[in-house]
């Protein structure tokens, strides 16, 4: 079933979008799973169960972080994660810098931008992004990457509203990009919304109970 998913999905992307499996709440067997159907990236949002995980499949597996980050856990992680998805606060960023040295890596990050409507989703606005990019003390982060912005739109059926919010974070996506080189990715799109979020500008999606099935319990 999860092989014939995701290759239901693969066989309708576009080359130039890049699929995150989310394996949250899924047994390592699930994973093992898509593996063995050559999917190599997964993304996790507790660092808990991401580090039991990683130490527990093949090597070669692509490990995001696309959940809310507390900063004390960014330690766990340091040594092998591939991208952190939702980052939203400087001092996120900082610690994660301070963690990536110690393991004289440099880790990618996507800053997350607030474009739902909803109240509750975590994000930067688009200001606060813009004077991030250009801080002085953003390029002293030499451990740190800023590769590009994360999104997540309102939980909602208004293909309309999805348009209005995707396309608003790939319109600023394109701005900044002539600015700032490094930036390539733009996440958005999930189970629900990812074709919506790919005819708006997205260069990944994470897409979790379409390949996996439902979860069990919504986190
Ligand atoms: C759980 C989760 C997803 C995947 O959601 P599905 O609806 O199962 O595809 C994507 N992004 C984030 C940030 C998530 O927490």
């Amino acid at each position: 079933m999860i092989a014939k998913n995701l290759q239901h999905i693969k066989s309708t992307l576009p080359k130039n979008v890049t699929l995150v499996a989310v394996s949250k709440t899924k047994p390592i067997a699930d994973i093992q799973e898509a593996y063995n159907a050559n999917q190599r990236i997964f993304g996790e949002n507790k660092v808990q169960e991401m580090v039991e995980k990683y130490d527990a499949l093949p090597k070669d597996i692509k490990w995001h972080m696309i959940g809310h980050l507390q900063r004390n856990k960014v330690k766990y992680m340091a040594h092998f994660v591939d991208l952190i998805h939702g980052v939203d606060s400087f001092k996120t960023l900082k610690e994660i810098n301070k963690q990536a040295e110690k393991h004289n890596r440099i880790i990618k990050c996507l800053l997350q931008v607030r474009i739902a409507k909803e109240e509750t989703k975590f994000g930067f606005t688009f200001e606060e992004i813009t004077s991030i990019l250009s801080s002085k003390e953003i390029i002293e982060l030499k451990n740190i990457a800023i590769v590009g912005f994360m999104g997540m739109a309102t939980f909602t059926d208004d293909k309309q509203q999805l348009i209005t919010e995707f396309s608003s974070l790939n319109n600023f996506f394109k701005i900044q990009q002539s600015h700032h080189q490094k930036l390539s990715v733009l996440s958005m799109g999930m189970s629900g919304d990812y074709n919506v979020a790919i005819e708006n500008g997205s260069t990944m999606i994470r897409v979790g109970s379409f390949i996996f099935g439902n979860r069990n319990y919504n986190i």
